[in-house]
């Protein structure tokens, strides 16, 4: 006999963070007792269920689709593949240029459904036309941008240390063979995201928060 078990956590797209959902609780007969939603499957053959859920964090309720992955001969686990919405609207961040924002969004849609590949392209070319609006050499390589905007004190010691230290962001070239996606997780995805958020946040975001204060202060002494 296999033992099934549920694995709960996966990305929220109103948080945009690896969260715990909690299945939607629905009255019992006598309207006494609470159970939860059962799960649906959609297919026999893929082996994919459904179901409706909450976020832990944001409290807000969508739709996890799981897949089965069998993980030795007596257990396999349903995990969380996809959401629906895939990704809720987020407001752009002032400072942050079209192009760029374009490109984050459509890595957060590939996150949301399980592609890292995907995400990993977009959050790269997201963070190469960040450095190249910070001013770095835009024909070197992304790690040696790091470095050159550290050098010039854009970015800190640790975030470019932090920066340079992912392998998906090295030395990758044209070729298809040397561009790490064979093997990338979707963790590593993920971790990317983050690094890419903290650069965005500690340079352009920043600097247009400062300019905002700055417009209003002046507008009050004026
Ligand atoms: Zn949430």
């Amino acid at each position: 006999m296999t033992t099934i078990r549920y694995s709960m956590n996966g990305i929220c797209p109103y948080c945009q963070l690896k969260v715990h959902f909690s299945q939607v609780l629905i009255y019992g007969r006598g309207g006494g007792e609470r159970i939860p939603l059962s799960f649906i499957k959609l297919s026999n053959k893929e082996q994919t269920e459904v179901t409706i859920v909450t976020c832990d964090n944001c409290i807000k309720t969508l739709v996890a689709f799981f897949e089965y992955k069998r993980i030795d001969k007596s257990m396999g686990v349903f995990e969380v593949k996809s959401t629906y919405p895939v990704i809720s609207k987020i407001a752009k961040p002032n400072g942050v240029t079209q192009r760029i924002w374009d490109d984050y969004v459509e890595g957060m849609i590939c996150l949301g459904v399980n592609a890292p590949k995907g995400a990993v392209v977009l959050f790269r070319r997201a963070t190469q036309s960040l450095m190249k609006e910070l001013g770095a050499n835009p024909n070197n390589y992304l790690w040696k941008q790091i470095k050159e905007l550290k050098e010039k004190g854009i970015i800190n010691e640790n975030l470019s240390e932090l920066a340079t230290e992912l392998r998906l962001w090295g030395n990758f070239g044209a070729h298809p063979d040397d561009d790490l996606l064979d093997e990338v997780t979707i963790e590593e995805a993920e971790e990317m995201k983050k690094l890419l958020d903290m650069l965005l946040k500690f340079t352009i975001i920043q600097k247009a928060e400062v300019e905002a204060i700055r417009e209003r202060r002046k507008k009050k002494k004026g």
